[in-house]
């Protein structure tokens, strides 16, 4: 722990301890103290994720210093992580499945793998746009999926709103990663809420057509192609950009230097956001803890966390933001949808990607 604090900088140690304090002052009310499973030493969470940040475990290092409950931590990529919990059935050893995109917790509620989490604290922490209709699944982290762009060949002035990416005035000019990411299918979900199927329909088509290259590669591939000069507008999550900024890869910092960045839609629908989150499964056999554990995640001390080291907007609003890059992007209009439609709308947003031709 105090290797990872030490890791983290004195700012985590300040927020750590500053939160301390007031997790003392909130859990005043509550009927079942922390302190009391503390020397227990045997109570533990089993947590399936496909976050794979560092800052994740030093919540969980916290969260066992606070409770005495160790998160035993799967980490695996979210398809084959559903998969090993379908399989495992009620015999899994399996309390929580945390993992990126509204679209992916949707699916394994589908699956019928959540069961709810029934915590008052939860639903006061997190905003009911961000928790799923049937109390599922919860959000943790959220990002926004916004406009980079070439800071030698876009004037910013250009730039408006997604839609505006469709006009033939990008032709060959934009990058994205594949429609078999699930960012972009919840990208295009989103708009079929907001802008309905027909005009979802036309606007990726025109989106298609103004494509630099055939889809490839993550996020950063996208940013270090506007770089390069490969394309002058790419579509990626925020968190990226941060994690370019103070990466160890000298390309990776090389390339988000020579990119700026955009949120569209400010006055009209407003930036799409997704989140991060996690649900209870059905297989759990220590469900107490991974509510304890929920409850903690969205707490403000730990929402502090999450965005001032791993550059993600918390989801808790009264969390306020201290990271200098998310503050230095100031407020922003968000789309404001409840995130549960990513997962209703998952299928045609899929469909039209495939009738579009977008890779
Ligand atoms: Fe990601």
């Amino acid at each position: 722990m105090k290797k990872l604090l030490l890791i983290f900088s004195a700012a985590l140690l300040l927020i750590t301890g500053c939160a301390k304090k007031e997790t003392a002052d909130t859990t005043a009310t509550e009927p079942t103290p922390t302190e009391t499973t503390v020397s227990s030493g045997d109570q533990k969470v089993v947590l399936y994720t496909s976050r794979h940040y560092d800052t994740d475990q030093a919540l969980f290092d916290a969260f066992k210093e606070k409770t005495g409950i160790t998160v035993e931590v799967k980490q695996g990529d979210a398809k084959a992580l559903l998969e090993e919990i379908e399989q495992g059935g009620e015999d899994l050893d399996a309390d929580l499945f945390y993992t990126a995109d509204a679209g992916k917790l949707a699916q394994a509620k589908e699956k019928g793998l959540f069961q709810t989490i029934g915590s008052d604290v939860v639903k006061s922490n997190v905003p009911e746009i961000y928790r799923d209709n049937d109390d599922m699944w919860t959000a943790l982290t959220m990002r926004a999926r916004i406009i980079v762009y070439s800071l030698e060949n876009v004037d910013p002035a250009q730039l408006s709103t997604y839609e505006d990416l469709a006009n033939e005035k990008w032709k060959g000019k934009i990058v994205t990663r594949p429609s078999s990411h699930v960012y972009n299918q919840s990208l295009v979900a989103s708009f079929i809420e907001v802008n309905g199927l027909e005009e979802t329909k036309e606007w990726a088509k025109g989106l298609v057509s103004n494509f630099a290259r055939e889809p490839k590669g993550n996020d950063r591939d996208q940013v270090k192609a506007v770089a390069a000069n490969e394309a002058d507008i790419a579509i990626v999550n925020s968190y990226y950009i941060g994690k370019m900024i103070t990466s160890d890869k000298p390309e990776e910092k090389e390339a988000v230097a020579k990119v700026g960045v955009f949120f569209p839609n400010q006055e009209t629908t407003g930036t799409h956001v997704n989140v991060s989150g996690a649900g209870i499964l059905k297989s759990s056999k220590n469900k107490e803890n991974a509510v304890k554990l929920l409850e903690f995640l969205s707490s403000v001390e730990a929402q502090e966390q999450f965005s001032s080291a791993n550059f993600e907007f918390p989801v808790n609003p009264n969390v306020e933001v201290k990271n200098e890059l998310l503050k230095s992007w100031g407020e922003f209009k968000k789309q404001g949808i409840n995130l549960s439609i990513l997962g209703e709308n998952n299928k045609k947003a899929q469909e039209i990607m495939d009738e579009v031709g977008w890779k």
